[in-house]
């Protein structure tokens, strides 16, 4: 079999609600940078690059493209390592190894439908066929009302059956933040799981200071506390603080891993299957997080691809450490508005008391609606 094209397809949509985060930024649209790889047995693969789509799809077009068309896609860890050393002395991390990402699910989508197997049982096999999911969301969206609308929107997805929320803090005043987390805690009691995401906003004493009021409200991670370059900032947070810390999600490739294992930076590590190197990385990512006895939690954010691929990676990732009752893997299944999530794979994906299915069918295990491409296309 020969890779024939590699096409992307760039997305945009205004989003219903602006809202923003910690980082200031105020989401009016969402974008999506989609990657079809066609061959000549007629099978597509498809992948999903996290990350501005325009510089996302000028990587691919411009740079990567020309070193898969006329290969075989079987060969997918000799195209990541073709990729990876073009960029090598620009692009060690960030857009060019989304961009790597995002062709590297394709492979493994094209090798999935033309072997009949999910991708799951080509790289391991099923661990779970399905997968906890928690909520991800309570972003800042009303300035009026912080504390109203994160309690309604956790109380919503507590009533949905979902066993885990994650909401996001960085108001600037930890009296502020914290009184926030409590009301929400309060809303779903101690038996919905809350996760809290600073979205790297904090400096060290910041985040210890909030961590120690987290630990109070019986957090279950503190994700991202202090900026991602500052590996020696969250192993400080991590020392002083009982409560998990969780990050990984700016942090790319099993090198940009290794940094952070190696100085037991972090308790949970989060690569994301669309950014950190595909499925072929996120293995060897996983594989090293194994032998550092730190737990594998992808980040997730993107289209029905990217959850897709996240959903085949999470069925064949190990529990760490396997025990009678483990802290399995959890899906991150972000409930801010996205129709590329939603509608590109026909139907939404959908949980059952917050558990989500493996896709089972071949490949990524789901059919690429191409009218929703033409739908939102930009480029
Ligand atoms: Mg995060």
């Amino acid at each position: 079999m020969k890779i024939t094209d590699v096409i992307t397809h760039q997305l945009s949509v205004k989003v219903d609600q602006p809202f923003t985060s910690s980082r200031g930024w105020v989401y009016t649209t969402r974008g999506a940078l989609v990657v079809e790889v066609r061959t000549d047995e007629g099978i597509t693969g498809w992948g999903d690059c996290y990350g501005p789509t325009s510089v996302c799809k000028s990587i691919v077009d411009t740079l990567l493209k020309s070193s898969v068309v006329g290969k075989d896609p079987f060969d997918v860890e000799v195209l990541w390592e073709t990729l990876y050393s073009k960029v090598k002395d620009y692009g060690l991390s960030g857009m060019t190894i989304s961009g790597i990402s995002g062709i590297d699910i394709a492979l493994w989508d094209i090798i999935g439908k033309a072997t009949g197997m999910p991708i799951h049982k080509l790289i391991g096999g099923c661990f779970r066929p399905k997968v906890l999911a928690y909520a991800s969301g309570l972003y800042f969206r009303n300035v009026d009302r912080l504390t109203d609308e994160a309690v309604e929107e956790a109380r919503g997805y507590a009533s949905q059956g979902f066993r885990a929320i994650k909401m996001k803090i960085g108001l600037g005043s930890l009296k502020r933040d914290i009184e926030r987390v409590a009301a929400v805690r309060a809303a779903i009691g101690q038996d919905v799981q809350l996760i809290v995401d600073a979205d790297h906003c904090c400096n060290v004493p910041q985040a210890i200071n909030i961590g120690r009021e987290l630990e109070k409200l019986g957090v279950y991670w503190f994700e991202e506390p202090v900026s991602p370059e500052d590996i020696d900032g969250h192993a400080e947070v991590s020392r002083a603080l009982d409560i998990a810390i969780a990050g990984g999600e700016n942090d790319f490739t099993k090198h940009g891993f290794r940094r952070l294992l190696e100085r037991h930076a972090m308790d949970i590590i989060q690569p994301d299957v669309c950014a950190a190197g595909g499925i072929t990385e996120c293995r060897k990512i996983a594989a090293l997080a194994q032998a550092y006895a730190t737990p594998c939690m992808p980040r997730a954010r993107g289209t029905a691809i990217g959850l897709a691929a996240t959903l085949q990676f999470l069925a064949a990732l190990p529990e760490c450490p396997p025990c009678l009752v483990p802290m399995p893997p959890m899906l991150e299944y972000e409930q801010t508005f996205n129709p590329f999530r939603d509608e590109l794979a026909g139907q939404p994906f959908t949980h059952k008391q917050g558990w989500v299915d493996v896709p089972a069918g071949s490949g990524l295990g789901i059919e690429v609606d191409r009218t929703v491409l033409e739908r939102y296309r930009i480029a």
